[in-house]
This record gives structure tokens, C-alpha cells and sequence, in this order.
């Protein structure tokens, strides 16, 4: 079985300020699963480090008030693209990122406010049916994972 995960999370430094996000327990995921790495917002042409971005609206703006919509757009592109030729059929997404937030994003104020939401990426990965996790969410995925496997008997 094959997992899309956000490259941050694997210790990857590709996070706007160059920095990384990354969660050791992943390890664990991957004894079960073969983790596929993705970073949208670098498959979206745009550099790290590069200035944080929010939604807002049907936008993504970054914080001096560029439009990187189409780069955003691009990226969750890419990342559907990988995903239906590699036949990842789960997501381990960082939560809060314009990206890659699953359930939460922030509100475009650049001011710290959370709401309920998703990143572009997400949004594009769940409508392929793709089963998505953030990274406080990776013991539900380990359950799910053995679940579909004894389901497959694979
Ligand atoms: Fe991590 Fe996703 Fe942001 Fe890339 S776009 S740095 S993978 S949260």
C-alpha cells in the first residue's frame, strides 16, 4: 500500500522558512506502507525559502498580498497526478498549511486565527477519494491501514 505523505513531515526541509516539520512516529507508518514524499507547494514552481502563504476565499495570497493561486493550484496538480499513477490510496497531510491542512487552515489574516478547512492539495486529493490524516492522526492511520489490508488480504 502506498501513502502520499507531506515531505516536511519527513524531515524534509522544504517548509516556507526553510525548515522542516518532522514526526519520528512516521517510521512506524512506514514499516506498514511504502511513504511517498510530496511537497505541492515546490511542485508549484515556488522556492524555499519563500513567504508564507494563506487561503482566502478562492485565493492563496502570500503575505505582502501576491496572488500564488496558480501556483498552489499547480502543485495540488502534481501531487493528483503522483497520486493516481502511484495508487497511493491514503494522505498523511500537515495540518494548518494552505497546502496540505486537512481539517484546519488559517483565515487569510495572517494573524494566527484558525478555522475549519483544507489546503488546495488536500481539497484536490480528497476528491480522488483519497483517505486523508494529519500528523497527530497516525495511529487512526496505522488502524485503517491493517483494516484495509485484512479487507484485501494484502
Ligand atoms: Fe510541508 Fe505541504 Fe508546506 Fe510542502 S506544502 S512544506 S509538504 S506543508
Amino acid at each position: 500500500m502506498k501513502i502520499m505523505v507531506s515531505a516536511c513531515l519527513l524531515g524534509v526541509s522544504c517548509r516556507y522558512d526553510g525548515g522542516d516539520n518532522a514526526v519520528s512516529q512516521l517510521a512506524v507508518i512506514g514499516q506498514e506502507a511504502e511513504l511517498i514524499p510530496v511537497c505541492p507547494e515546490i511542485y508549484g514552481g515556488l522556492p524555499t525559502p519563500r513567504e508564507p502563504s494563506e487561503r482566502s476565499g478562492d485565493r492563496v495570497v502570500s503575505k505582502s498580498g501576491r496572488d500564488v493561486s496558480e501556483q498552489f493550484a499547480k502543485g495540488a496538480r502534481e501531487a493528483v497526478r503522483l497520486a493516481k499513477m502511484l495508487g497511493c490510496e491514503a494522505a498523511i497531510l500537515k495540518e494548518r498549511s494552505p497546502s496540505c491542512g486537512t481539517h484546519q487552515i488559517y483565515d487569510g489574516t495572517f494573524s494566527g486565527v484558525r478555522i475549519p478547512g483544507s489546503g488546495v492539495t488536500a481539497e484536490w486529493l480528497r476528491r480522488e477519494g483519497l483517505q486523508l490524516f494529519d500528523e497527530d492522526e497516525l495511529a487512526a492511520c496505522l488502524k485503517w491501514i491493517r483494516e484495509k489490508k485484512e479487507e484485501t488480504g494484502c
